[in-house]
Parts: structure tokens; C-alpha cells; sequence
């Protein structure tokens, strides 16, 4: 039987470790957890993504502050603003949502976050501590972070002597969990649209992680027997059968097919979904706990 990996349970679990954490730290005569979310211009979907996450911060007992910015805000303006978070000792985590407006670059922004402040675990030093194996003093990734964790619900901590397929290179995903599985003990390839055979190095892989954003991309043929696959993928296909015009989201892995070939598969939604707010409110817990001078809680 294939366990259909239930990430609305995990993340749950997550959120619920986070707001006794939060009550513990607030009990013992600190400040709540503070976050601030700072969103620019009028995207339906950038603001549908904020709004979840300022309500989970709140769910959880955070303080949490939104910045709603103009369309038109300059880089410069945009830039005084994280200042203005980093130097605020009621905020513990800033999150800037991307993607930003065409006019404003969003690296510079991103890089002038506090590392200590950068929940999203995308500033370079959070990223260079990943790399160079220290998961204990930096931020981690959330969707990476999350991934893992659903992948430790089936291996648990070692992954000594299995081998693991990571497809997608970006920095936000698949580089840092490359590095989470090769900190775990895992023997890590990175696939990505330059690789030769890829079907061929899915085949070796007891772990198949597939964060490429092309709908349904891994088949069933694909997979060594047993593997565990983690579907990162978000895709909008046309759903005809929903009714017209009418659209469905589905993974970067052909699910139907692979399930019964997989020993464990997450569902594309239900799957890493959920855990990317959910280490989002982890990071701020565990930032604030630092800046307490607390031992932050591990995820
Ligand atoms: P990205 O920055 O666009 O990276 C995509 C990666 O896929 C690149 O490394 C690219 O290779 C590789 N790729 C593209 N076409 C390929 C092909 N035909 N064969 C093999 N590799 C190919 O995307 P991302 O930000 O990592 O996100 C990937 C997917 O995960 C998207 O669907 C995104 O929506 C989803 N996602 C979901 C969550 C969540 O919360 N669940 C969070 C983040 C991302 P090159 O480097 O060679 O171009």
C-alpha cells in the first residue's frame, strides 16, 4: 500500500508546536513573536498568499504587521522601509512577497534584510550556513524546510546509503534541499533542464524530489520501485471536466500513475503546500526565541 503523504497533518502539527512555543516565550515575560509582511502593488494572488499568512501569524499568536505598498513604490522607499523593520526591535521576521512589481529588483531588497530577520531563509548568509552544514544558528528555506520534513516522516533523520534525486536548481527550492538531503547523510544528485537522462536518474533514486514547475513531467516509468517522491510543483492546467474554462492545479509528478508505483508520494494540493506557511511561522518562533536570548524550539 502507498502512504499518500498527508501535508495538511504535518503542517498542522507544525502550527500547533509554533503557538505553544509562542504562549511559552510570552508566559516567560517576552514579547509576543513579531512579523512583519510587506506586500507591493495590486497581484490578486500576491495578496491572496499574504493575507493566508498575516492570519496563520495571528492563528499562532504572533504580532503580525502588513505593509501594503503602491505599485509605483521606488526602490529606493521600498528599501527605507526594510531599514526601518531591521532597526524595529518589535519585529523578529520581515518577509518581502515576491514576485515584486518589473521595476524594482528584488535581490537588493532581499539581501538588506537583517539574516537574523529573514524568515524566508533566502538572505546569502542563511543560505552559505546551509551550504557549509551549520542548521543550527541560520534560517532555513520554508518550502525546503518543509519538504524535509514530510520526507523524514518516511526515512527519519538518516538517509544513510539512499540515494536521492533533486530536479530543479533554483535557490529558493532545490538547491537548499540538496543540501538538507546531503546534510541527512543521502548520496544527492541535482537534475535540471541541461541534464542528459533524466528517467535514467529518476530510476536510481529512493528519493525523488521534483520541483520544476512543468505539469505532470515525472511518469510512472520514471521511478525505481518503492521510492518515495515529494511533488513541489504548482501547475494550473484546464480542467474540461470541472466545467468550461474551469482550471485545476496539479504537481510536476503524473500522480495517478506513480502512486502505485512509489512506497510513499505527496498530492499536489495537500502535499508541500501547506508546510511552506507553516515553516514560515517556525523561522519567525525560532527568530524570536534568539533574539530573546531563549533556546529556540527545532522543527
Ligand atoms: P524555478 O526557479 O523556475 O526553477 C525550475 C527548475 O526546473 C530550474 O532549475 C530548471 O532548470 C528546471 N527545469 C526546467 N525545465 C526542466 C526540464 N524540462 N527538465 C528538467 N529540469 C527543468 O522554479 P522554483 O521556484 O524552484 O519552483 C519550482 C516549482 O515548485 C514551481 O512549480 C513552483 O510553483 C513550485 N513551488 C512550490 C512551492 C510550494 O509552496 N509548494 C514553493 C516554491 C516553489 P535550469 O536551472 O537548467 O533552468
Amino acid at each position: 500500500m502507498t502512504t499518500v503523504i498527508d501535508g495538511k497533518a504535518a503542517a498542522a502539527s507544525v502550527i500547533e508546536a509554533v503557538t505553544s512555543a509562542a504562549t511559552t516565550l510570552e508566559t516567560s515575560g517576552h514579547r509576543k513573536p513579531g512579523l512583519a509582511v510587506v506586500i507591493v502593488g495590486d497581484d490578486p494572488a500576491s495578496h491572496a498568499y499574504v493575507g493566508a499568512k498575516s492570519r496563520m501569524a495571528k492563528q499562532c499568536g504572533f504580532n503580525s504587521i502588513q505593509h501594503t505598498l503602491p505599485e509605483d513604490t521606488s526602490q529606493a522607499d521600498l528599501m527605507t522601509l526594510v531599514a526601518s523593520l531591521n532597526a524595529d526591535p518589535q519585529v523578529d521576521g520581515i518577509l518581502v512577497q515576491l514576485p515584486l512589481p518589473k521595476h524594482l529588483d528584488s535581490d537588493p531588497v532581499i539581501q538588506s534584510i537583517l539574516p537574523e530577520k529573514d524568515v524566508d531563509g533566502l538572505h546569502i548568509v542563511n543560505a552559505g550556513k546551509l551550504a557549509t552544514g551549520d542548521l543550527k544558528t541560520g534560517l532555513l528555506s520554508c518550502t525546503p524546510a518543509g519538504a524535509m520534513i514530510l520526507v523524514r516522516q518516511i526515512h527519519g533523520n538518516d538517509l544513510s546509503g539512499l540515494n536521492a534525486l533533486v530536479i530543479g536548481r533554483s535557490n529558493l527550492f532545490g538547491k537548499p534541499m540538496a543540501q538538507l538531503l546531503l546534510n541527512a547523510n543521502a548520496t544527492v544528485t541535482i537534475g535540471h533542464s541541461r541534464s542528459r537522462d533524466l528517467p535514467e536518474l529518476a530510476r536510481q533514486a529512493d528519493i525523488l524530489v521534483a520541483a520544476v514547475g512543468r505539469a505532470e513531467m515525472v511518469k510512472a516509468d520514471w521511478l525505481k520501485p518503492g521510492a518515495t517522491v515529494i511533488d513541489v510543483g504548482i501547475n494550473r492546467v484546464a480542467a474540461p471536466e470541472k466545467g468550461e474554462g474551469k482550471f485545476k492545479l496539479v504537481g510536476d509528478v503524473a500522480f495517478a500513475e506513480c502512486k502505485p508505483v512509489a512506497k510513499a508520494i505527496s498530492p499536489v494540493p495537500g502535499g508541500v503546500g501547506p508546510m511552506t506557511i507553516a515553516m514560515l511561522m517556525a523561522n519567525t518562533v525560532i527568530a524570536a526565541h534568539r533574539r530573546a536570548g531563549v533556546a529556540a524550539p527545532r522543527f
